[in-house]
């Protein structure tokens, strides 16, 4: 058996030229990547690095028209601002690997049980527009090739990010076999809330121990009822108290409680768990990084006994 996480990232991920005031976090996904390197928390041989995701897969999830308009470049203006990016080759190259990490990061996890991926979490993308940063459903286009490739008959996407899975919600309610839970921040983005399968709507100001006991009873409670063979796990870290976006108040010891009781829980069940990292917003990458470490200190923790 292997002795390191497996991981998918491509450098494409921190390729975006953005407008300097942007908020969008570019560099975190590079400067994460180097420091799970630096810290041994990520071992280069154990990376797996995506090809650009077909056409064909988007086009299974999403209105074959939007794909088309995003990649061409010709989508109004009104549909490329609700994206929140502006529209450029490296955008579209860069949507097309994240996407394909998120499957192969699921493809991975059901192989050998976890594997993490080092962007993803596109939960505001919908059927046929995109919204908050998100263009293409990653969570629901991985579910769906595990659910066709017959890797999984049932797949529980799990969304801790602080902003609810939206997009998520509405799509997967297209498939039986793909359940949707979100646990969020009633007052963030966005403020029309669509209906996941499973909704915990948290108010601002949430701290540790009420988040924390509200992840101990769901997720236990979600596998009894739904009894998934996999679970995509989206580990945002715009909960944590400092965060640009986020309303809630966690602490890093937070996330760490958090990630380890969501890896712990799915290895004790021997349910594969694909984990991308989400959202996470801060002008100190610094502390951004530190914030999406957790995740790979918890991998590290559960899966290799550190
Ligand atoms: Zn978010």
């Amino acid at each position: 058996m292997s002795t390191a996480i497996p991981f998918v990232y491509h450098a494409s991920y921190s390729q975006l030229a953005l407008p300097r005031t942007h908020r969008f976090p570019t560099t975190k996904y590079q400067l994460l990547y180097q420091h799970a390197i630096a810290h041994q928390l990520l071992f280069e041989p154990s990376r797996h690095i995506p090809s650009a995701i077909n056409i064909e897969a988007l086009h299974d999830v999403h209105c074959p028209e939007y794909v088309n308009q995003f990649i061409s470049g010709t989508l109004d203006h009104k549909a490329q601002r609700r994206i929140g990016f502006p529209w450029s080759k490296q955008l579209v190259n860069r949507t097309l690997h994240a996407v394909n990490g998120t499957v192969l990061c699921t493809q991975l996890a059901l192989a050998q049980g976890f594997a993490v991926h080092l962007t993803g979490g596109y939960h505001h993308a919908h059927y046929d527009f995109g919204s908050g940063f998100c263009i293409f459903n990653d969570l629901i286009i991985a579910a769906k090739t595990a659910i066709n490739s017959g890797g999984a008959d049932k797949v529980l996407i799990f969304d801790c990010d602080v902003h609810q899975g939206d997009g998520t919600a509405t799509l997967a309610q297209q498939y039986p076999d793909i359940v949707s839970c979100s646990i969020h921040c009633a007052q963030n983005f966005p403020s029309r809330k669509q209906h996941s399968d499973h909704d915990i709507d948290l108010n601002k100001g949430c701290s540790d121990p009420e988040y924390l006991e509200h992840i101990q009873q769901i997720l236990p409670y979600l596998i009894r009822l739904h009894q998934p063979d996999l679970i995509i796990y989206d580990a945002g870290v715009d909960i944590h108290q400092d965060d640009d976006l986020g309303y809630f108040n966690i602490s890093n010891q937070g996330i760490l409680a958090r990630d380890t009781q969501v890896i712990s829980i799915a290895k004790s069940h021997n349910i594969p768990l694909a984990a991308v990292i989400g959202g996470g917003y801060s002008r100190n990458e610094a502390e951004l990084t530190h914030r999406h470490s957790q995740l790979l200190i918890a991998a590290n923790k559960v899966w290799l006994y550190k």
